[in-house]
């Protein structure tokens, strides 16, 4: 265990000018105020805050920072109150204990609109001083570093608020470190399996990729220095998270994933970077497509770099990451390097305030959008969007700057230049030629958004723009159109539901049956009916609470609203088919597929399946309704001289109620015992149902097979394969698209 004439020495190191004193009372304080509390391993308590203080001696930082990191848990946790600690140690010191206090128990991992309050509560706290944020993340890698101690209800919550939010949270605000410990700890209590296959196959690799690293380093030292640049160059194995995202994001297996080696070449100048970068260059031939300059276009967190892949020497594919030691400084330690000691008379700041940081100028827009007032889950999906995103800069054609997540459309341009600008947007200009709104826009692209007055925004905007905030405008502007349709389609329906009974419809009837219905007006019961979250004979039900329902009549009509049988000058109508897909009455369930009207039956390709997250088209046969096909699937060529089939459908998920898809995989395994169980419990264990498997190829050394399997979604999905992949006996899993 970390002792405090440790934590003294370490800080001592890099501030000489430390008040030992008063770290030295605060350990004191804070030893005396935990008493013979105990950490869940049975370690004394105050090992805790120690231990979180060290981790920020790490980021170098300031005696308050320390200080306030040895007292973090006292208020939550013990006798001690704000006013003891501001009478002790000062308002200071006082106020960062409070907003970690403040933040202590929010709970990032509940329901949505739980959560994106608690998560506004997070920023709110960070954006008064940032320090609040590097002591909670130092104190949350405490805590994951010994989660194992934990109770195992309580780890995978832990584990998935870790990679959900202070994960990124640490990478948006520039500490990489911090992000792959935090990211790696959380993957291992997550996924341990995948976890541990990885960790094997790296292991097994061990002891050929120690000399090959050290070759490699050798020479690219060697090449530079014969070009007159000392260069520090280091080499390593990557972290199983990041190779098991690769493999996800790819869709590649172990094997084809060249690039588990990185190596970071440090040099003294922004010249010297470009000139490294060109004897590697001229030196080894460059993967294309994989040079990127963040010297030039930095990321929004403040990272400089240039990234590049080589086939190196030996033939190995190596990434390597260019530059100088003080980008590599801020690469290392982000915000908290922007934070202190950037004072010109030597001190530090003693506010916290971040002035030259990207990473809190991020911030702060981020607690803007939260100030314009949309609804707190509509902030939520906003942040984590901007968390997860790496971004592109663009710009109007008045020079105006436009951050925007990568893959950002000219809509996405539109709308974060005004909600106005986007909702009535129509054309885009990029460096001067119109391109489609739908178009990705690219680092440094000039955007100009061709508008008319008077336009409302399609609905099927929401489904291409990838900013939360031009999604909830988008929302925003269709909702009232869109309820209008339902409400037209749910009035047909009782009209003719009343007329089936021989009753009349009126709008003061229902009316007087909202109590009844749980709903608070008619408009709402008629949207609800036209949307097929409400069935008309429940509304009959609550106008006339007398009428007994025929038995047959009320099949037929369940069966004419809900069935195969769509509704006329039905938008956005969702249609329903009993789930065995054989009649049987086991009830009906959605097939959540909007932008399909008339009286016709709904049925997915045979062959393969779609899943929520695919794009998705219908193709109309005569006679026999509409077939749903993923856009990726070979048997659509068949329909590519007739466009009149084609139809234009989108999901429409109820993520109320989660409804499993057939989709199919094939599988290449090695021929030996047990692998088949392997597969099988690798898709057990991922929560994938297995339909059925057949054998369609064999020879000596393998087995091929085709596997149906029922997922959640293309997520889900796609997590199963690089799961299957990952297990040394198989040798590639891939979809299949019917
Ligand atoms: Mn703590």
């Amino acid at each position: 265990m970390m002792r405090q004439y440790e934590l003294v020495e370490r800080v001592k190191a890099y501030n000489p000018n430390t008040d030992e004193a008063l770290l030295n009372r605060a350990y004191v304080y804070a030893m005396r105020a935990h008493g013979n509390q105990k950490r869940a391993s049975g370690a004394p308590y105050i090992s805790h805050p120690l231990e979180v203080a060290a981790i920020l001696t790490e980021l170098k930082l300031d005696d308050a920072t320390i200080v306030a990191a040895l007292l973090h848990d006292t208020i939550e946790d013990t006798e001690t109150t704000r006013e003891e600690i501001d009478r002790l140690f000062g308002a200071d010191i006082g106020q960062l204990v409070d907003g970690l206090t403040k933040i202590q128990k929010l709970d990032l991992v509940s329901k949505k609109a739980a959560q994106a309050e608690n998560l506004r509560k997070l920023l709110l706290a960070i954006a008064d001083d940032v320090r609040v944020l590097l002591i909670k993340l130092a104190d949350r890698l405490h805590n994951m570093r010994t989660l194992q101690f934990m109770a195992e209800a309580k780890r995978a919550r832990i584990a998935e608020e870790t990679l959900d939010i202070y994960a990124p949270l640490a990478g948006r605000m520039g500490m990489q470190d911090l992000r792959e410990e935090l990211e790696s700890l959380s993957f291992r209590h997550l996924m341990p399996d995948a976890y541990a296959a990885i960790r094997q196959r790296l292991d097994e690799m061990g002891p050929k990729s120690g000399p090959l690293i050290e070759r490699i380093e050798n020479e690219l030292t060697q090449k530079l220095a014969a070009s007159g640049i000392k260069a520090l160059v280091k080499g390593r194995l990557k972290r199983a998270y990041s190779i098991w995202k690769k493999m996800e994001r790819k869709s590649v297996s172990f094997e084809q994933l060249s690039d588990i080696f990185g190596f970071r070449i440090v040099v003294d100048t922004v010249a010297e970077c470009y000139a490294a970068l060109g004897i590697v260059h001229t030196t080894w031939s460059s993967v294309p497509g994989r040079f990127k300059d963040y010297i030039s276009t930095p990321k929004q967190n403040d990272y400089h770099s240039l990234h590049t892949t080589v086939v190196g020497p030996g033939r190995q594919r190596v990434e390597l990451q260019i530059r100088t030691a003080e980008m590599d400084r801020i690469a290392e330690y982000g915000i908290a390097a922007h934070a202190l000691y950037k004072d010109p008379d030597g001190k530090n700041y003693s506010d916290g305030k971040v002035r030259e940081s990207n990473a809190y100028a991020w911030l702060r827009r981020t607690l803007e959008t939260l100030a314009e007032g949309d609804n707190a889950e509509e902030f939520l999906e906003h942040t984590k969007l901007e968390l997860f995103h790496d971004q592109v800069f663009c710009f109007t054609p008045k020079g105006r700057l436009i951050a925007l997540p990568r893959n950002a459309t000219p809509i996405d341009f539109a709308y974060a230049v005004h909600t106005d600008v986007g909702d009535t947007a129509v054309g885009a200009k990029v460096n001067g030629a119109l391109v489609p709104l739908v178009s990705t826009l690219r680092n440094g692209d000039e955007v100009e958004i061709v508008r008319a007055e008077g336009q409302t925004p399609p609905s099927a905007w929401e489904e291409i723009v990838v900013t939360g905030k031009a999604r909830s405008a988008i929302r925003r502007a269709t909702r009232v159109a869109v309820r209008n349709q339902y409400a037209g389609l749910g009035q047909q329906i009782i009209e003719r539901a009343f007329e089936r009974i021989g009753k009349t419809y009126s709008e003061e009837r229902l009316k007087l049956a909202l109590p009844r219905l749980a709903r608070s007006s008619h408009e709402d019961v008629l949207a609800a009916v036209g949307r097929g979250e409400m069935y008309s004979g429940d509304v009959i039900k609550a106008v006339f609470p007398d009428y007994r329902e025929e038995q047959s009549a009320g099949a037929e009509a369940n069966l004419a609203e809900g069935g195969w049988f769509g509704m006329k000058q039905g938008q956005g109508l969702v249609f329903k088919v009993p789930s065995s897909g054989d009649g049987s009455d086991k009830g009906p369930s959605a097939i959540p597929i909007r932008g399909i009207g008339g009286d016709l039956p709904v049925q997915f390709a045979p062959d393969g399946g779609a899943v929520p997250g695919d794009r998705i088209v219908g193709i109309l046969t005569p006679g026999k309704g509409i077939t749903i096909y993923p856009i990726q699937s070979p048997a659509l060529t068949a329909f590519d001289d007739q466009p009149e089939r084609w139809l234009d459908v989108r999901w429409d998920i109820d993520e109320a109620h989660p409804h499993r898809f057939p989709a199919r995989l094939k599988v290449t395994v090695i021929n030996e015992p047990g692998v088949l169980a392997q597969v099988a419990s690798v898709i057990g264990e991922s929560d994938g149902n297995i339909d059925a498997i057949s054998i369609t190829g064999k020879t000596a050394d393998f087995r091929e097979m085709v596997i149906d399997v029922e997922v959640w979604d293309l997520r889900h999905l796609n997590a199963i394969i690089s799961q299957l992949r990952a297990k040394p006996a198989i040798h590639d899993a891939t979809r299949v698209n019917g």
